[in-house]
């Protein structure tokens, strides 16, 4: 149990308890302890295999069965190559930007960008969609970039709003201008299948800034990602 303690990082109290069920976070960084990446992709996988197998045999399972014998290191992968791989910053899309050569002046937007991501709160799934735009400066981006963006941020234990804020901040850093919005529209599967067990609830977020804060810049973006989409 030693290391489950590691840095006293998993250590739980009960008003942190209370404050997750709120979905609140305050900083726009993920939180991380220092020593992140002391341990390689390979050895992660190992040491959390074995955590749960002790989570599994915990709740009364027979690890022997051949149904649940692979489950430990089947989740171990999925955690550090798939869902959570968004943690390892050497992880990130490289963004290959160009010149804006056409004068190209007005709105961009991805829309429908797939959103699958985790509820640090829960480790339940958060699925939904995301909708990105931007005014170009001097520089335009590949479109896929836009999803690739949103998807390695997703790919982390997150909570809706700091995800939303991550994307920005990234755009507006790889595009060189302040003239992005990013809206997400996504259920919680810890509001759906547990708690207040709400169905069909899902949750907005939004972040504008620069053009984006003119409220009929930002009503054009709003009313184009609300568009249907011609058959
Ligand atoms: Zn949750």
């Amino acid at each position: 149990m030693a290391d489950l303690l590691l840095n006293g990082h998993f250590m739980a109290h009960a008003d942190s308890d209370d404050f997750g069920d709120l979905h609140i976070s305050n900083a726009a960084d993920t939180p991380m302890h220092p020593n992140a990446f002391d341990l390689t992709d390979a050895e992660k996988i190992e040491q959390i295999t074995d955590h749960f197998a002790q989570i599994m045999n915990i709740l009364g399972l027979d690890l022997d069965d051949d149904s649940l014998k692979g489950t430990p290191k089947r989740v171990a992968k999925m955690y550090v190559q798939e869902i959570f791989k968004g943690l390892n910053t050497q992880n990130k899309p490289a963004v290959t930007t160009f010149d804006n050569k056409y004068k190209y002046r007005r709105l961009v937007i991805e829309r429908n960008i797939p959103l699958q991501s985790t509820c640090e709160h829960h480790f339940q799934p958060i699925f939904g969609v995301v909708h990105i735009a931007y005014i170009p400066n001097n520089k335009v981006i590949g479109l896929s970039k836009l999803n690739r963006i949103a998807d390695f941020f997703a790919r982390r234990p997150q909570v809706q709003e700091r995800l939303t804020m991550q994307i920005a901040e990234e755009l507006k850093r790889a595009l060189q201008t302040d003239d992005v919005a990013v809206y997400i529209d996504a259920k919680h599967m810890c509001v759906q299948a547990r708690g207040v067990e709400h169905h069909g609830a899902s949750t907005i977020t939004a972040e504008y800034s620069g053009k984006f804060l003119n409220e009929a810049t930002k009503q054009e973006f709003l009313m184009a990602i609300h568009s249907k989409m011609p058959d």
